[in-house]
Order: C-alpha cells, then sequence, then structure tokens
C-alpha cells in the first residue's frame, strides 16, 4: 500500500499486528468489541485524568474529596463476620500513605495489582491515624506516563486494561506517522471551520498536551461524524429535487387571495412568514419537501389549506392525510369550515366560477359511496380529499395530484412519503410529476436535532400563536390537601357547565392493565371525589364504535368529565373543556405532557392542567418544565437536556451509531457547521465525484441500517 492512511485501510488491517498483541489479547479485544485498527483508534476515552491537577497525598485533608494519583502497594483482602468482604488496599505517593476501603467489591483484589498507578476520588476519613478512604471510585492509569492520561470505558467482564488500549493505540499511530492519516476535507473547509486536522486530532483524542488540545481534537472528530450523516441527507434531498419532477404552481392566485381574506381573523405573522416560504417551493419546478413544525394550535390547518388551494388553482388536487379517523373526520370538518362558499374560477362553467369540492374518505365509507368518490376523483371532480392512509392505498387515483399535506402526530415513514410520491400525474409529455408534500408536526423539535432527524427536508415553524388565547394554567398537585382542593375545583367548573378530562396512570408494560388502571379509577372517581358528575371512560381496548359513542356524547355536553387513558393525546377537540388532571403525571414524558394538555385550553374560558404525583416533597423535573412553559419548542429543548438523545434518535440505535462522540443536545453549532458544509459539498458535487473519501467514509461507517433509520424515523 501506498499513499496516505485511509480510514478503510486502518478497518483492514487486524489488531494482531500491534505490539503485545497475541491470541489471548485479540481474543479479549474482540470480546471488548475491538477487531481491527480502526475500531481501536476510535474506541474515544471515557475521560481524561490530567496529572498536574490533582492533589499529593500529604495535601489531603480529612472530611474533603479530592483526587489522587498514587501506586498499590500491598492489597489484602478478608471476610467479616456476617460475610462480607473487605479489600484493604495500602496506596500511595511520594509524599505519603493512605488506605483505600472496598466494601463487597471482590473483585478489587484482582483489579488492584501492586505496582499499578490509580487515579483516586473519594473523601478520605481519619481511622486510627491515617486517611482512610472508603469505596472511592477508581481509574486505573497503569504504569501510563505522561501529563494528561486517557481512560478508556471499562467493562467487568472483559480484561482489557485502559494503559493496554493506550499502548497499542500510540503503537498504531506511530506505525501511521511515516505514510500518514489522509483527511478527506477539503483544506479551504478545515481552515474556515478552523478544525484540527485529523493526524493531530487522532493523536490529542488519545494522549492530549493539555485539556484545550483534547476539546479541539473532539470537535473535528465529532464535526466528521456529523458530517457524514449529514451528507447523505442533504444528498438524498438534493438526488429527490434533481430526479423528480414537479408541478411548478399558481401561487398568490385568487383562490388563496378569497381563502386568506374570507377568514374570520387576520393570519399571523408567522403562518404568513410560512405560507411565503410554502408558495416559493410551489411555484418552484422541483417537488416541496417541508416539513412544518407548530404547537397545537399554532394554526396549521391555515397553511396546510393555502397550499392546497395553490393546486386548486392550477386544476390540480390537493390531498391531507391523517394518523386516524378521528382526526381525519376533525380535519374535514374543520376544513370545510374554513372552506365554505369558496368559488373556484372555472372558466367552462357559465358562471366562470363553481363550488369548491372536499371529500373524506376512510375505511368507514360504504362501498356505494367509495366507488363514487374514487370515481369523481379520477376524473378531477373532486379538489381536496381527506383521510388516513388509505389515501395511499391501490385503487386511490387522483386525476392530478398537485399537493399532500401529511399531519404526522406519529411519524410516517419514508416509504409512505415515497408511496404518495408516485400517485403524481403524467403531463401530456408523459413525464411523471410528483406531488409537493408538506409534513406537519405538532410535536416540536429543536431545530438542529430536526436537521439530523428530518434532515432531507427543509423545515418552516409557526413560532407564534394566534392572538387571543386564554393561556393554560398549570399547577403541580401533590399531597391529599392540594388534591382536594383540586377535585373542589373541577367540581366547580363542571357546575359552570365546563368539562374535564381525567388522565389515568400511565402502565407502559401492559395494556391490559393500563385499561385496568382507567376502570379502578373511573369506578373510585365515580364514587368519591366526583360523585354526582356524569362520567364516561375511554381508553384503547374499546372498540371504534364505542370510543365514538363515547366522545360524542362527551361534545355534545352529555358528559361532564372524561377519564381517559392517552388516547386522547391526539386530537380531541372540544373546547367547552377546560380542566385537565394528568394523575401520576411524573410516569409521562415531557412531549407527552404538552400534548395532554394541548387538549384544553382551545375555548375562550381559562384553562386549567392539575399535574398530580404522589410525594409532596419531590417535584420532578418534567413537571416543573411544563408548570413553568407552555412553549413546545422551549419543552423540547428541556427534554432534549433531560433526556439526551434517546428522545430523538432511539436508544437501540444509538449504541451502534456512528455518532460516538458527536451528541445532538451539546453540539448544536456543529450540527449547523456540518449541515453548511455538507450543503456546499453537494452543491458543488452532487454525486461526490471530488469528494471521494468522504463517501467512502459513509460507505464503510454508515451501515445500511443507519440510513434506513435516518430516514424512516
Ligand atoms: P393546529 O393544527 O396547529 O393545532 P389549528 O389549525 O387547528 O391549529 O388552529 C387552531 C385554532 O386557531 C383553530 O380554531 C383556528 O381556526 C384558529 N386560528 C388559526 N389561525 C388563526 C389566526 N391567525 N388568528 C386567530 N385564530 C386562528
Ligand atoms: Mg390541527
Amino acid at each position: 500500500m501506498t499513499g496516505q492512511i485511509t480510514l478503510r485501510d486502518l478497518a483492514s488491517i487486524d489488531v494482531e499486528v500491534l505490539k503485545g498483541v497475541g491470541e489471548k489479547r485479540k481474543a479479549a479485544l474482540a470480546e471488548y468489541g475491538i477487531n481491527n485498527v480502526l475500531e481501536l483508534l476510535t474506541n474515544y476515552p471515557r475521560k481524561w485524568v490530567d496529572r498536574t491537577n490533582e492533589a499529593r497525598v500529604s495535601d489531603l485533608v480529612a472530611g474533603q474529596e479530592a483526587l489522587v494519583i498514587v501506586e498499590v502497594r500491598k492489597v489484602s483482602k478478608f471476610t467479616t463476620k456476617n460475610r462480607k468482604t473487605i479489600v484493604n488496599v495500602q496506596v500511595g505517593d511520594e509524599s505519603g500513605r493512605l488506605t483505600a476501603v472496598f466494601f463487597n467489591q471482590p473483585w478489587r483484589e484482582r483489579q488492584l495489582k501492586v505496582g499499578l498507578q490509580l487515579a483516586m476520588f473519594g473523601k478520605p476519613d481519619l481511622f486510627r491515624g491515617v486517611l482512610q478512604m472508603s469505596n472511592p471510585l477508581v481509574d486505573l492509569i497503569g504504569d501510563r506516563t505522561g501529563r494528561i492520561v486517557p481512560i478508556y470505558p471499562q467493562s467487568e467482564k472483559v480484561q482489557v486494561s485502559t494503559w493496554e488500549l493506550a499502548t497499542w493505540v500510540e503503537n498504531a499511530l506511530e506505525r501511521c506517522r511515516e505514510r500518514g492519516i489522509s483527511d478527506p476535507l477539503p483544506s479551504d473547509l478545515r481552515e474556515r471551520l478552523e478544525l484540527a486536522d485529523r493526524t493531530s486530532a487522532l493523536w490529542s483524542i488519545h494522549f492530549p498536551d493539555s485539556m484545550v488540545a483534547k476539546q479541539n481534537a473532539r470537535r473535528r472528530l465529532a464535526f466528521d461524524e456529523l458530517l457524514r450523516v449529514q451528507v447523505v441527507l442533504v444528498g438524498r434531498k438534493r438526488a429527490f429535487e434533481l430526479d423528480s419532477t414537479g408541478i411548478r404552481h399558481i401561487v398568490g392566485g385568487k383562490l388563496q387571495q378569497r381563502f386568506i381574506s374570507a377568514l374570520p381573523f387576520a393570519v399571523t405573522g408567522a403562518q404568513q412568514r410560512v405560507i411565503n416560504e410554502i408558495d416559493q417551493d410551489l411555484a418552484a419546478s422541483h417537488p416541496m419537501h417541508r416539513l412544518l413544525q407548530g404547537d397545537v394550535g399554532s394554526g396549521k390547518t391555515v397553511v396546510a389549506v393555502s397550499a392546497m388551494l395553490a393546486a386548486v388553482q392550477g386544476r390540480h388536487q390537493g390531498a391531507l392525510m391523517a394518523p386516524t379517523e378521528v382526526l381525519a373526520e376533525q380535519h374535514f370538518a374543520g376544513v370545510q369550515k374554513l372552506l365554505e362558499g369558496l368559488l373556484v374560477p372555472d372558466d367552462d362553467n357559465l358562471f366562470g366560477d363553481r363550488q369548491l369540492r372536499v371529500e373524506l374518505l376512510t375505511s368507514r365509507i360504504t362501498s356505494e359511496r367509495r366507488r363514487e368518490l374514487l370515481r369523481d376523483l379520477a376524473n378531477g371532480g373532486i379538489d381536496i380529499l381527506i383521510g388516513t392512509h388509505a389515501l395511499i392505498q391501490e385503487g386511490v387515483e387522483f386525476a392530478s395530484l398537485g399537493v399532500v399535506v401529511i399531519d404526522e402526530q406519529h411519524r410516517f415513514g419514508v416509504e409512505q412519503r415515497a408511496a404518495l410520491r408516485n400517485k403524481g400525474s403524467k403531463t401530456a409529455k408523459s413525464v411523471m410529476t410528483s406531488p409537493d408534500v408538506l409534513v406537519m408536526t405538532a410535536t416540536p423539535i429543536p431545530r438542529t436535532a430536526a436537521m439530523t432527524v428530518y434532515g432531507d427536508l427543509d423545515v418552516s415553524v409557526l413560532d407564534e400563536m394566534p392572538p387571543g388565547r386564554t393561556p393554560i394554567k398549570t399547577l403541580w398537585v401533590a399531597g391529599e390537601k392540594s388534591e382536594t382542593k383540586m377535585w373542589s375545583d373541577v367540581r366547580e367548573a363542571a357546575a359552570q357547565g365546563q368539562q374535564a378530562f381525567v388522565v389515568c396512570p400511565l402502565i407502559e408494560e401492559s395494556d391490559k392493565l393500563q385499561v385496568a388502571s382507567a376502570e379502578d379509577t373511573f369506578k373510585l372517581l365515580a364514587k368519591t371525589e366526583l360523585k354526582g358528575l356524569k362520567l364516561g371512560l375511554l381508553h384503547g381496548r374499546m372498540s371504534s364504535k364505542e370510543k365514538d359513542e363515547t366522545m360524542t356524547k362527551f361534545r355534545d355536553r352529555q358528559l361532564d368529565v372524561l377519564v381517559a387513558t392517552t388516547v386522547i393525546e391526539v386530537g380531541v377537540d372540544v373546547p367547552n373543556a377546560t380542566c385537565m388532571v394528568v394523575l401520576d403525571a411524573d410516569r409521562f414524558g415531557i412531549a407527552q405532557l404538552h400534548q395532554l394538555r394541548g387538549r384544553v385550553g382551545r375555548g375562550v374560558i381559562a384553562s386549567r392542567c392539575w399535574l398530580v404525583t404522589s410525594d409532596p416533597e419531590v417535584s420532578s423535573p418534567r413537571v416543573d418544565a411544563l408548570v413553568e412553559s407552555t412553549d413546545g419548542f422551549y419543552l423540547a429543548e428541556v427534554d432534549l437536556e433531560l433526556r439526551g438523545e434517546g428522545t430523538i434518535m432511539n436508544t437501540a440505535q444509538k449504541g451502534r451509531s456512528d455518532l460516538k462522540l458527536a451528541s445532538l443536545r451539546r453540539d448544536r453549532d456543529l450540527i449547523e457547521l456540518a449541515r453548511a458544509a455538507a450543503i456546499e459539498i453537494i452543491v458543488g458535487d452532487p454525486t461526490l465525484t471530488s469528494h471521494k473519501e468522504i463517501r467512502d467514509e459513509i460507505d464503510l461507517l454508515l451501515t445500511p441500517d443507519e440510513e434506513e433509520f435516518l430516514f424512516k424515523n
């Protein structure tokens, strides 16, 4: 091999070439998850111990926590009368000595060999005149010298020591020196972004001269991880745009104008901005692929309808897909109301206008009516069709589908979006045109996270609520006294003709237990706190007919209180419901609580939401966040802070991921830089012909599984 060493080269070198790796160490490394030199070099330290920062043993003070670097001098183990093991370890540095005592950790005897260097953290006490630390935190440094020592992830099962790993890493990097490790990043880009070069980043992440050098190394290597993901996403997006022909829609036409001016309210600044963003996409020759993020109640429907009307203006059709039948029906009612009396310019018509036609298609539509709808859809008699996934089933043919809106309370997959693209129509030249696609979500995720999860879409945000809403008051309730007050407030609201939701404790493990919990709560409340009120019960095991009946009763005010499981999380719209009680609120996630709370606050009367937890002494950070804010984007940020990546990337995915250093939470600036860099690279070189090494690293490091994940989610 000649030339600079690539990551693929490193991946092809077995660890057995390293000094000191024989059969046994090779097997241990394999168990640890390292088979080749690339895996060794990207097994990054879990932390770094800066020896110059540590205390000397003679400086230790009883009762004050400290970190010391010491050498193991003597180890003894014994068992107490009540059969507990104690491992007693004498350690020291040149300034003095100290005892470490480990209770019930018999394996310490094997781990802490005489002569080893340890970084030990704990609170020393004076015991019989000698300083002693009980169960200190220990990191093995081995016999490594140097100012800053890397500490690698350890597992008890696999006996590979952190200093062995460090030695092999050093050996591997030394042996790369002559040929050099290649750097796929264009040097002008690297300089502009002030990123370290790859070779020095690899040295410094393992053996930094200073903590600053380590930070810089991390920044570069994390950037590489993010860049690979972004290049895939941006590349995919670009390919859609280049491959598919869209419709150049007529934007700002009569229909959109009539619609906006007929609204009983003025659109918000955010709505206007997003409508403009969408119009720009619609007017362009390639199909739109846009995500619309907006909190519950931010007015996404108006934006969606405006987009569909641009299609209708040019004699194409619009489709709106909802995740459930109930939501489809709700959308249908809402859209019909918004479009009431709207006339479509029609030159074939003697009067120059005709009524716009909106229809609903769900599985509940009977076969004769269904046939009729399908016929009119195919001959262009229907302008806007609303429904569930059923809309992308076989046999549903549009005359000319122009704009598709996907209301994605639960994320639709990429396959579904792809299926929609194929619902386009043939133009005169018999070229397949793809409809423009707008995906709406009411679960806001932070901007930079959206770049990763929805990276193949453009993103618009409705970040302003329509005026005139009475904010929801959220209260944390714990303890008998405040619960009693809460129920009396609910009864009082009911006496004034308002309605309430009570959400039952969440039991994730079992559907059956969840239903039982709902039934118990229902029975208990009917006998006690809410005695005398009309209560209804709603849960996931009821048939859709039963659910509908209950919902209808509630909507018609035949029920005061709806005791429900999270089935009400999605979309139920009852403006007269002003009270929301969530029992065991600390069991729910932030996003879920936010969605639940969105069920109230839809009318003119001020709404309240009570979040009930059991311990009056300890609140939950999630409940606190809900009490503090009703802003979905703010809450999404808090959620990301509290839960980390798991919120967005599923956990199974994370372990295998190429994102070893980069974090959606901590590296927001890097994500933006990586996105911008990816766009720059892809725009100039869509097939990565002159960025072969980046392409090769993507093939090497992002498994098809992972790429799939990026799009499926
Ligand atoms: P979302 O789908 O984002 O949850 P909707 O589109 O259902 O929100 O709108 C929520 C409510 O706000 C509806 O009753 C709608 O008519 C109303 N609305 C939408 N835009 C405005 C506006 N600019 N001013 C006042 N009310 C609005
Ligand atoms: Mg809505």
